[in-house]
């Protein structure tokens, strides 16, 4: 099932997949290659401004249109399928946010993919559910802030380009920001190697005294909340794009590998016609749940529930196809290898399945 396509032209975004990626994706798993040219030219194919409005040079459509996309980058390269969530995660937060003067800033040129922008949301994201303490600092300084801490791990992030995140205030509360790449003011330190996700440009975040002006604040204390709020439905639901273009490559390897082996593999967990019962139900009710993140009318708990099916859906999708793929799977330059490794990152990227199951846990006993 493909979600609703329009009205981004996704035939000119699959001939940019088939043309500029798909000949990276070993250098990318292998090599750590980030496939800067192929952001900026999905930028330029409308590839990350879905949900932004016509005015910021967005097409003013459904967050089901961006899932989408992340998904048909993601069939081939779950770890570029990654970067193109943070990009557009990032035109998400800076849509819905409150404040006119850093949506005027940065939307327009973080939808057409100029501006390359990461999302240091995790830390944030995981103490707001009691999981670690906030790791980023801020203290009032004019009509701006001065933020000082380390984020472990931020991906799609290169200098000069932009990173959101948030921080705790001193006098109490959080604001959100985005902050420039600026050297000066912002270093970035290598990350040991991963075992996947290498080519996603992923750093170690030190903020010094880092200086963010009124028009970079995304969310002041007083409206930090509701802004959190306005975002995690859509945060959570376009990360499904990522699983679902995973396992769609997963269900197409298991039906190719079944036209020879289909009379032994009969007798493995997850066959391929579960597999894309599952995917298409998936799908329907992550389409559903866009829209109404559209309009900011979700039910979280429905949409922790269908993140957290859409990270076991990628495990055993992926696990099944290194199953039926037997030893041509088991070559270190099989996609299955690649793949397997990809979905365990949807199973461990904040919301990761442990703290998903942690949250849904506690919104059913509220119930
Ligand atoms: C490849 C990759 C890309 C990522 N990209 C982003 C991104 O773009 N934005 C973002 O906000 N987050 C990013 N993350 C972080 C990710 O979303 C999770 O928050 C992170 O993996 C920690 O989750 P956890 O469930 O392992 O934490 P827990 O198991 O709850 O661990 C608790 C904490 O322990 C610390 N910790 C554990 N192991 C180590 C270690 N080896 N080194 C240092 N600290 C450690 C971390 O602070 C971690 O949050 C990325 C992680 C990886 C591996």
């Amino acid at each position: 099932m493909t979600l609703n396509a329009q009205p981004v032209d996704l035939q000119q975004i699959r001939a940019h997949i088939r043309d500029q990626l798909s000949p990276l994706v070993e250098a990318i798993d292998r090599e750590g290659l980030y496939p800067r040219e192929f952001m900026h030219g999905l930028g330029r194919l409308n590839g990350f401004c879905a949900v932004a409005p016509v005015a910021y040079g967005g097409l003013g459509a459904s967050l089901a249109n961006q899932i989408e996309v992340t998904a048909l980058v993601s069939e081939t390269c779950g770890s570029t399928g990654f970067v193109v969530w943070c990009q557009a995660a990032c035109v998400w937060y800076l849509t819905h946010c409150p404040n006119e003067a850093v949506r005027a800033r940065y939307l327009p040129a973080v939808a057409r993919g100029e501006l390359l922008a990461g999302t240091g949301m995790s830390n944030t994201v995981k103490h707001l559910s009691g999981i670690e303490a906030i790791r980023l600092k801020a203290s009032r300084d004019g009509d701006g802030y001065r933020i000082d801490g380390t984020l472990p791990w931020v991906s799609n992030l290169a200098e000069n380009q932009l990173i959101i995140a948030a921080a705790a205030l001193d006098e109490g509360g959080y604001l959100m920001f985005a902050a420039e790449l600026d050297p000066q003011q912002v270093e970035l330190r290598a990350c040991p190697t991963f075992a996947g996700l290498e080519g996603t440009h992923t750093f170690n975040v030190r903020f010094r005294d880092t200086r963010v002006s009124a028009d970079q604040v995304l969310a002041h204390p007083e409206q930090f909340a509701t802004h959190i709020q306005r975002i995690k439905p859509g945060f959570c639901l376009s990360q499904i794009g990522i699983g679902a273009g995973i396992v769609r490559t997963s269900i197409d390897s298991i039906q190719r590998i079944n036209r020879s082996l289909a009379h032994v593999n009969c007798f493995l967990d997850d066959q391929h016609d579960e597999l894309v019962t599952e995917l298409d139900e998936v799908l329907e009710h992550t389409l559903a749940q866009a829209r109404q993140a559209d309009s900011a009318s979700t039910d979280m708990l429905s949409v922790l529930r269908l993140r957290a099916r859409a990270a076991e859906l990628s495990l055993d999708a992926t696990r099944s196809e290194a199953l039926h793929t037997g030893a041509r799977g088991y070559l270190m330059n099989h996609g299955a290898q690649r793949r397997q490794r990809e979905a365990l990152f949807v199973a461990i990227v904040t919301p990761a399945l442990k703290h998903l199951r942690r949250d849904i846990r506690a919104l059913e006993q509220a119930c």
